[in-house]
C-alpha cells in the first residue's frame, strides 16, 4: 500500500503532527492524489480510502472538521464521529483520536498545550484569521488550565500570490493591520500567516512555521491556482 506523503511533519514534546502532500492516495484527475475533502465534488469513496489510509498510518481514527470560515470550535473525544460539520477548529485531550482540518491556500494552525496535554487544529483564511479564531482558541485552552502553549502555522498562501479587493483589504485592516500589505505588484494583498503570527506574539505563544506557499508549490493544493481541486489535511495527535 502507498503511504500518504507529508508536505511537512514533526512533533511537539508529547504530540505529533503531519500535513499531507499530494501523493500516496487514490484521488484522480484534478483531485489527484490525496484529496481529504468530501465537499469539493470528488467521489466520496475515494476520499474515504485516503482518510482510512491516513488513519492507519497514524494508528488512530481521525475526526475531520467540515469548515465554513467561521470561528466555531468543537471539542472532540474518543466517541466523536469522523467528521464534524460547521466548525473551523477542533480541540481534544483524547489520546485515542487524531484531529484534522483541511485547506488549499488558507492557513492551518496546529496547537499543543503542554502540561494539560491538549491539542487543537484550526482552519483560518482571511475571514477566520481576522474574526479571531486563533485568539479564541488560546483563550479556551487557557480557561481549562493551559499555561505553556506551542503552535505551528502550516502552509499558507503568501501576499505576493494573494491580491484582494481594496474593500477586503480595508475590512481586514480594521481588525488585523499586521496582515495587510501592498505586494510587489503594487496590489492590495493579505498575508494570513503574518496576521496569525501577530496574534500568537500578542498572546505570548511561541510558534514555528511551515514556510510553504501552496500557490507556488506543486506538491500542495491551491484553490486560487487550480479552482476545482482537493484539500490537504493538517492532522495532530497526542502520543501514546
Ligand atoms: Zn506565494
Amino acid at each position: 500500500m502507498n503511504e500518504i506523503a507529508a508536505l511537512a511533519k514533526g512533533s511537539f514534546d508529547g504530540a505529533s503532527w503531519l500535513i499531507t502532500a499530494r501523493t500516496g492516495g487514490v484521488s484522480k484527475d484534478q483531485f489527484a492524489q490525496t484529496n481529504f475533502s468530501l465537499n469539493v465534488g470528488e467521489d466520496s469513496k475515494l476520499v474515504q480510502v485516503n482518510r482510512s489510509r491516513l488513519a492507519a498510518q497514524i494508528g488512530k481514527p481521525i475526526t475531520f472538521a467540515k469548515a465554513i470560515h467561521s470561528k466555531n470550535l468543537a471539542w472532540v473525544d474518543e466517541k466523536s464521529s469522523d467528521e464534524i460539520a460547521e466548525v473551523d477548529g477542533l480541540i481534544t485531550s483524547s489520546k485515542n483520536r487524531a484531529i484534522a482540518t483541511l485547506s488549499a491556500d488558507c492557513a492551518t494552525v496546529l496547537i499543543f498545550a503542554l502540561g494539560v496535554k491538549i491539542i487543537a487544529t484550526l482552519h483560518a483564511g482571511w475571514k477566520g484569521m481576522s474574526d479571531g479564531i486563533l485568539p479564541k482558541t488560546i483563550y479556551e485552552l487557557r480557561a481549562v488550565g493551559a499555561r505553556e502553549i506551542k503552535a505551528l502555522i502550516g502552509p499558507t498562501i503568501c501576499a505576493e500570490c494573494y491580491a484582494v479587493s481594496e474593500d477586503r483589504y480595508r475590512e481586514v485592516k480594521t481588525k488585523v493591520p499586521a496582515a495587510c500589505f501592498i505586494n510587489k505588484q503594487n496590489e492590495f494583498a493579505i498575508d494570513v500567516r503574518a496576521g496569525l503570527a501577530w496574534q500568537l506574539l500578542n498572546e505570548k505563544v511561541s510558534f514555528d512555521n511551515v514556510l510553504i506557499c501552496p500557490f507556488e508549490d506543486e506538491n500542495a493544493y491551491s484553490f486560487r491556482r487550480d479552482h476545482k481541486t482537493g484539500r490537504m489535511a493538517s492532522v495532530i495527535w497526542l502520543n501514546n
